[in-house]
């Protein structure tokens, strides 16, 4: 293994003197508020800092996300965390106002300050450290602030990979919180979309009509007993759940022609859209007629930018021995001189996309506690936050250097 032992003491000295700076860059930053989508001034306000922190080229892509890159060598590692946030939330149960970004024993408190704006402070400054300490001549890195991960997480990502065709990154870096730990996968997701067909009567004829609602008692009643799915053991095992019913009906006074049953399923072991198709059919069968397909999600981003996605995202789960994940190992070990445990999420995140479908080896590390997100509680360690750029630059070099 290379010796970094230079490279650390260099990284230590630089974030020293640069702790202000990263503390005041997050305060602003969790100060404009960016709801997913409506993150249009933090995205401006990103591609700003970049420019002013030196990165090689800056760019707000057609779909909206801000893309900046750092250095020019052969590794293409792209380093993705979300710009939008969810809701605040009731201000009135906040310690701190969740916009106030009010720094507090050690913490910064506020929305977006683990989920997920903290993380993206931290790549940011990864980015800048990379460029000020000359260490980038390996690597091409490409820091993404992406759109919209609260909701449709994957597909801002994905239409970014469309209208990118230049950017072609051998590595993928997910920044989300993890306790500082090194992950190596997480769950899918699905929203199966079951139409049974029916024919609609009055109600006080209801035998000329064929009640929609009826034949769906028993798709709802077998895929409540299905529990006989992928089980990875990492991961877990896979889940169905029905989680909404509604009926094509005008009035409650007549018998729906049409049902559409949703259900939520949690993906282990790379199942595909067909293999998710495939093990409900037998209940299908039961209406015959019904008819099943993964459901579409359709949105605009912040500029106006139209994405329809479906809403489908694999699992990802990469091999232990491979090339990203041990240099994720060895950037841990030496940063933080204590063995690392490699984990899992148990959310979903962008690698769903873009490396359970394009394929790119990923690994994933975060400042904070996955709890603190969405809640009201919700606040960043300065030491994690700082601790996690170092980790993600030295990321850079070891996996830079593994070719
Ligand atoms: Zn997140």
């Amino acid at each position: 293994m290379r010796n970094y032992d230079q490279n650390i003491m260099d990284m230590d000295k630089y974030l020293e003197e640069k702790k202000d700076e990263m503390i005041s860059f997050l305060q602003e930053f969790i100060r404009i508020k960016s709801i997913t989508y409506e993150e249009k001034e933090a995205v401006e306000f990103l591609a700003g800092k970049m420019k002013e922190y030196g990165y090689d080229e800056v760019r707000i892509d057609k779909v909206g996300n801000v893309l900046g890159r750092i250095g020019n060598g052969p590794i293409t590692v792209m380093y993705d965390a979300h710009i939008d946030t969810v809701e605040l939330g009731d201000i009135s149960k906040w310690e701190h106002h969740p916009l106030s970004a009010d720094l507090a024993d050690g913490y910064i408190w506020g929305r977006g300050t683990v989920d997920d704006k903290g993380p993206l402070a931290a790549i940011v400054w990864a980015g800048k450290l990379l460029k000020d300490l000359n260490l980038q001549d390996k690597i091409t890195m490409w820091v993404s602030g992406s759109l919209s991960e609260e909701d449709v997480e994957g597909s801002c990502v994905d239409e970014m990979m469309k209208v990118n065709p230049d950017i072609k990154p051998d590595y993928l870096v997910v920044a989300e919180a993890s306790e500082m730990q090194v992950m190596k996968g997480n769950k899918g997701r699905a929203m199966i979309k079951i139409t049974v067909p029916g024919v609609a009567a009055h109600a006080s004829v209801g035998h000329t009509g064929d009640n929609a609602l009826i034949k769906a008692l028993p798709i709802i009643a077998g895929i409540d007993k299905l529990t006989d799915l992928g089980d990875d053991p990492f991961l877990g095992k896979g889940t169905i759940e029905v989680t909404n019913v509604v009926c094509n009906t005008p009035s409650n006074n007549t018998i729906p022609g049409e049902v559409t049953i949703f259900c939520d399923r949690r993906i282990s072991c790379g199942e595909s859209k067909e293999d998710l198709i495939k093990e409900i059919q037998p209940f299908l069968d039961l209406a015959p007629g019904s008819t099943a397909s993964i459901d579409m999600e359709h949105f605009n981003t912040w500029n106006g930018y139209a994405v329809a996605a479906e809403d489908f995202f694999p699992s990802w789960l990469m091999d232990e021995d491979s090339k990203v994940i041990t240099a994720g190992v060895e950037a841990f070990e030496m940063c933080f001189k204590q063995k690392c445990n490699v984990g899992v999420w148990p959310f979903s995140t962008n690698a769903t996309t873009l490396c359970g479908k394009h394929g790119i080896p990923t690994v994933g590390f975060g400042p904070s506690i996955e709890e603190l997100c969405h809640s009201d509680k919700e606040k960043i360690s300065v030491e994690e936050y700082v601790d996690a750029a170092k980790f993600y630059a030295l990321l850079g070099l070891t996996i830079s250097n593994k070719q």
